[in-house]
């Protein structure tokens, strides 16, 4: 019988198994941690947003300029294909109001539980606490485990190993020189979805850390979203943030420290607040003034504060201009560590049609460790399992069992 070596149990890997699963084949899943889709366990936390029900035009375009590889996985197993799939395992989902598809109950763990059952009822077997660590000379696979080094020969190997974001669930990136040792090009793992670092005053940073900014829009290039993110003690994090996360990170890379603009005051014009601060404001201070003329109070006072020389904050004109467009100047991305997720990895010129690397025959890469990203929204673990299930119907094929 012919045996496949998956490589990282998180949802591209046990996708990966799923769609070996049906072949006459041996199938077994080293993961390096004592349990096995920890991070999806942990994206499940705060909601499992497992894929998008916008249309598959718009979906694809998510990927940016990956979209060319990416979408013909979508188009083998989308955001549908996903639904369909997780109601095999009695996962019911719903489209939440911002589009977004949930599991009924929100959670990770009953779907991972079904799935795991699933897989080792087709004959998956699942080796916790077995650490890869590269090739030896004849092309296994080098093993850690708690009782030592172990070789594990293959006839073909799917890599899943997840890109270099929340290292203590597994994906630590460490594959990336073992890859590079192959002759394989990985682009540097980098902060994706990430928060950025602000240089507050401390005054600004003790008093409005963790507070959040609601319904302000923000501006940066093309990018123009209304939405919320919350104050940090580094700096800026959350969803608004995230959506332009990666144009800010390239931006910085590029041209060093950058300014976001922000529209505290949406639902005025500049007219609008320029009126109701003319109102006489008799012997209010101007910090009164703006909260009961405009409704600016609390933490976008306080950015008004941090950012206006102090004569512009008693001068309306400069205050109304502030307010619509107030510049946030962001100095680095948060490291990967923190981020939802990393761009970076290998890249999809190493790989063929099925995901195979061209210069290692049998070895397939799937999910997080390709070179792409994604904003949230489901549109993470979409091309996980798309990605997953491509590996695994490209390896089935390269060994016949299709
Ligand atoms: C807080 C948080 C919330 C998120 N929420 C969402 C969400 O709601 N929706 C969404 O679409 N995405 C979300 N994501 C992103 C999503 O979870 C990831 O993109 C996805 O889990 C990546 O899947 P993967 O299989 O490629 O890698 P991973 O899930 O990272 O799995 C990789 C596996 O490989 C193992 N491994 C790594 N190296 C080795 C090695 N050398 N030997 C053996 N095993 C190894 C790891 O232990 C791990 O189990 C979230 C991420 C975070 C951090």
């Amino acid at each position: 019988m012919k045996t496949v070596a998956i490589i990282g149990a998180g949802p591209a890997g046990l996708m990966a198994a799923e769609a070996l699963s049906q072949g006459k084949l041996r199938v077994d899943v080293y993961d390096s941690m004592p349990s096995v889709g920890r991070k999806f366990l942990m994206a499940g936390k705060s909601g499992l947003n497992l894929t998008h029900s916008e249309p598959f035009e718009q979906f694809a375009a998510r990927y940016g300029s990956r979209r060319q590889w990416i979408e013909p996985m979508l188009k083998e197993f989308g955001a549908n294909e996903l639904r369909v799939w997780a109601q095999g395992l009695g996962i019911e989902t719903f489209v939440g109001t911002s589009g977004r598809v949930f599991p009924a109950n929100m959670k990770a763990s009953p779907l991972l539980r079904a799935w795991l059952k699933r897989l080792q009822n087709n004959g998956v077997t699942i080796h916790t606490r077995h650490r890869w660590i590269g090739w030896n000379a004849d092309r296994s696979l080098r093993i850690e485990t708690e009782q030592g080094e172990i070789s594990v020969k293959a006839d073909a190997v799917i890599l899943a190993l997840g890109g270099g974001s929340w290292r203590r669930l597994g994906s630590d990136g460490a594959w990336v020189p073992w890859l590079e040792q192959a002759g394989v090009k990985v682009e540097a793992l980098k902060s994706s979805n990430c928060g950025f670092d602000v240089a507050w005053s401390s005054r600004f940073r003790e008093k409005y850390h963790g507070h959040p900014l609601k319904s302000i829009i923000l501006s940066f290039e093309s990018f123009r979203q209304q939405g919320e993110f919350v104050i940090t003690k580094h700096g800026v994090e959350g969803s608004l943030i995230y959506a332009c996360s990666a144009l800010v990170r390239d931006a910085i890379a590029a041209r060093g420290t950058t300014n976001i603009q922000l529209d505290l005051a949406p639902n005025l014009s500049r007219e609008d607040i320029l009126k109701r601060l003319s109102k006489p404001r008799g012997s209010k201070t101007m910090a009164s003034h703006l909260e009961k003329a405009v409704g600016i109070k609390g933490v976008k006072a306080g950015l008004l504060r941090e950012f206006l020389p102090k004569d512009h904050f008693g001068n309306i004109a400069h205050l109304a201009e502030a307010l619509k467009n107030l510049s946030l100047p962001l100095i680095a991305p948060r490291p990967i560590d923190e981020a939802i997720s990393s761009a970076g990895g290998v890249i999809f010129e190493e790989l063929d049609e099925h995901l195979m690397l061209k210069k290692l025959p049998g070895v397939f890469c799937a999910g997080e460790m390709l070179d792409w990203e994604a904003p949230t929204g489901g549109y993470l673990l979409t091309a996980c399992f798309a990605s997953g299930h491509m590996a695994g119907q490209g390896a089935l094929k390269w060994l016949g069992a299709s």
